[in-house]
């Protein structure tokens, strides 16, 4: 098998857009990115660095008060164009994804479409802004509600799906008029770079999305710049206890979207192959590496050992690949690091007990220059162990049996995460009776990703973080409350 190369060419050049410059290097360190699928740099990149991170505020502080004054018809119309601009491009945003951090050639044109849906959702909420009156008392008074931006955003993203993450948090925070400073992430940042290039190109004024690419430096210098007046990160739980101790120096609010193992209940009454194939999507979407797979899967005795057959049957038949490969279904995950670090928790999963029912080390022969790792599923795994505590972020699933209802609810909570649980039962008050218990900001019932629509809002509990995208609570995420009281006497 011959791997196809990501072409440098056809990848974004500006890693620095401020105001109306397109700027082809930054004033930081330099740092070659790797396409993880066959370990190639795709490109040298000089990153930005904390001055231009103080560029890109000046620059979006300076267009603030006219996007902010631009009637929400005029926000919507741009937010629209951007979306057509979107389907129209997917094919060329296709490669670019594919050679960022190795997602596939598959899932792309759905990451384009996903970002078309979002600015349009958030495109028809620009234009509907509005607040309340308040009967309020104690003398005549009219009294009202209204929300407002914050004025700059900071947006942190991280490598798995940067654009993903991106749209998420910038066409809510764009539709509530806030202007923006992104840091598109050092190990992925080609969609984010041609993510702004594509707002431009939608004619939205220049300073109103300004862009950084690079490191922690970067990042930090956007959490401690008093300019920004909250930052939106995406990522792990221990940058963002980094992040919110610096957020403290200047009382800077911080949104929350973090990690997860979210927990798959398989109930016995459950149409066994749909929970399969759903309980594998865990180990498949986004190369395992997505912050809401359902990894934790844990399975009522009666069906216990008929749904390992199952799920392993139908993990042998996912194809790993060729990321650019129309067919490929597993590609890599993001580094030799990463890669190592996965490998050491399955191996001590195993110490500690875990049966290994199918999977284990690192893929050899042709994806040997790649950091591939099989589909890995560990059976009988104590949840007390660190595999079933730990966010894996590879193709990995650990199952665990459970003998009762409470004892079910009792395993799926018992965890620091928060962010996603999936339900399977064809009991219908079982479901809501479980959907209730759950400690999870997003619930999935007999299903496995459907619920990810911009207009439903997405995040965390517990560890997971808080704060909502999507949705109308996504664009509450990026308004500030004002509270006008006028005496009438
Ligand atoms: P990470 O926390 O290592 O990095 C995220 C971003 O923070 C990167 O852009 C990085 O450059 C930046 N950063 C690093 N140190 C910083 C600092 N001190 N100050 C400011 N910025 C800093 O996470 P990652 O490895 O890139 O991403 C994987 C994690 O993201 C997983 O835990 C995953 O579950 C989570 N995630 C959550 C969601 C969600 O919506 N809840 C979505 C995607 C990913």
């Amino acid at each position: 098998m011959t791997f196809q190369q990501p072409v440098g060419d056809t990848l974004p050049r500006y890693p620095v857009i401020i105001g109306d410059s397109l700027e082809e290097q930054g004033s930081g360190e330099t740092a070659a990115h790797i396409y993880p699928a066959t370990g190639a740099v795709t490109r040298e990149i000089r990153f930005a660095s904390p001055a231009d991170v103080d560029r890109a505020v000046a620059a979006a502080q300076a267009a603030y008060p006219a996007w902010r004054a631009l009637p929400g018809d005029k926000r919507r119309d741009l937010m629209f164009k951007l979306a057509s601009l979107f389907e129209a491009q997917a094919q060329e945003m296709a490669p670019i994804l594919v050679s960022e951090n190795g997602s596939l050639s598959l899932a792309a044109p759905y990451i384009s479409y996903d970002a078309a849906q979002k600015f349009r959702y958030y495109g028809g909420w620009a234009d509907k802004i509005e607040g309340r009156t308040v009967a309020t008392w104690g003398g005549p008074a009219h009294d009202y509600v209204s929300y407002e931006p914050y004025g700059v955003v900071g947006v942190i993203v991280p490598w798995n799906g940067p654009l993903f993450a991106a749209t998420m948090v910038l066409a809510p925070a764009l539709a509530a008029g806030n202007c923006i400073v992104i840091k598109a992430p050092d190990l992925a940042p080609y969609s984010v770079m041609r993510l702004v290039e594509l707002i431009r190109q939608a004619g939205f004024p220049p300073g109103v999305v300004n862009l950084v690419t690079g490191g922690a430096d970067v990042g930090a210098a956007m959490v401690a710049h008093p300019g920004i007046g909250k930052i939106e990160f995406i990522g792990s739980g221990a940058t963002a206890q980094k992040i919110l101790a610096n957020a403290a120096q200047t009382l800077k609010p911080v949104g929350l979207e973090l990690g997860g193992k979210s927990a798959v209940l398989v109930f016995g009454d459950a149409d066994l192959q749909s929970a399969a194939k759903r309980g594998l999507t865990g180990a498949v979407s986004a190369n395992g590496q997505g912050c809401v797979n359902g990894t934790r899967l844990l399975v009522e005795r009666t069906i216990y050992e008929p749904y390992l057959q199952m799920l392993t049957a139908m993990a042998g038949h996912i194809k790993a690949g060729d990321p650019f490969a129309g067919d490929t279904m597993l590609g890599p995950v993001i580094s030799e690091a990463s890669l190592n670090r996965i490998s050491g928790l399955v191996d001590r999963g195993v110490a500690a007990g875990g049966r290994l029912v199918t999977g284990g080390g690192r893929m050899g022969g042709d994806f040997s220059d790649g950091y591939y790792l099989p589909i890995t599923v560990l059976a009988d795994v104590d949840p007390a162990s660190e595999i079933s505590r730990t966010e894996v972020f590879g193709p990995v699933l650990v199952v665990t049996p459970f003998d009762s209802e409470e004892e079910a609810v009792a395993l799926a909570n018992d965890s620091d995460f928060g962010l996603g649980a999936y339900v399977h039962t064809t009991n219908l008050a079982r479901a809501h009776r479980v959907a209730g218990q759950m400690q999870a900001g997003q619930v999935q019932v007999n299903g496995s990703g459907e619920a990810m629509t911009p207009c439903v809002p997405f995040g965390g509990m517990k560890h997971s973080g808080h704060g909502r995208l999507g949705g109308i609570e996504g664009m509450r995420e990026f308004q500030q409350v004002k509270n006008v009281w006028v005496n009438l006497a």
